[in-house]
């Protein structure tokens, strides 16, 4: 499957943005922390229990200008600016990074890693999936691994993503929220192997985005 990028010239730049939203960061390294959210559209990796099916086409969601994103992000005054998705990777991220960081916002990013990495980062997360695997070139850049476990075999997978990383980069073993039963399996299995931490979705603990 090609991995065509969807981009425009920057000074007219626009993202389809699903939404924004200032809360704490719930999941990985940096769970607890004062968060700018930027949701931006469009996914092709198909993950069956994704909890964001509404981002997948990102003809669905208004395309707003890079200025007015910088702006909401900047009047937040956040900790740090998290870019998700969808797969935010689908767009030529280089002018939303280079924006935010003229604002001196710290900038992060959360990607599966199937599309190319564009845009220059203070902390990427990369939380690959089955469905559409991480590009190899991408691995070598993150600083965070993150595996979703929706099912058993998922463990296999966590430690083939796992190979790929530098020993360094914390290794997270996240539960597929759906499937409760997967908090015990990671308990368990972190008891055995002691390089993965756990990783909860906070935010929905608390009730909060
Ligand atoms: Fe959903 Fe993320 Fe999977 Fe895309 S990569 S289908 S947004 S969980």
């Amino acid at each position: 499957m090609t991995t065509q990028l969807i981009s425009t010239p920057t000074p007219t730049r626009t993202y389809p943005l699903v939404e924004f939203f200032h809360s704490l960061q719930g999941e990985g390294a940096f769970s607890g922390v004062n968060a700018f959210f930027i949701r931006l559209a469009g996914c092709t990796v198909g993950c069956p229990w994704c909890d964001q099916k509404e981002t997948w086409s990102a003809k669905r969601s208004p395309r707003v200008a890079l200025a007015d994103i910088t702006q909401l992000a900047a009047d937040a005054r956040p900790g740090i600016v998290v870019v998700t998705g969808g797969e935010p990777l689908m767009h030529d991220l280089d002018p939303l990074a280079q924006s935010l960081h003229q604002h001196n916002l710290r900038c992060h990013l959360e990607t599966s890693g199937a599309y190319p990495i564009s845009g220059t980062w203070d902390w990427i997360t990369l939380s690959p999936k089955s469905f559409k695997p991480p590009l190899s070139n991408n691995y070598a850049q993150i600083q965070e691994l993150k595996v979703i476990i929706a099912h058993p075999d998922d463990f296999q997978w966590a430690e083939a993503q796992a190979a790929q990383v530098a020993p360094e980069i914390p290794k997270y073993l996240q539960p597929e929220w759906s499937q409760p039963q997967s908090q015990t399996w990671i308990f368990d299995y972190i008891l055995q192997n002691p390089q993965w931490r756990l990783s909860l979705q906070t935010h929905k603990y608390l009730g909060v985005r």
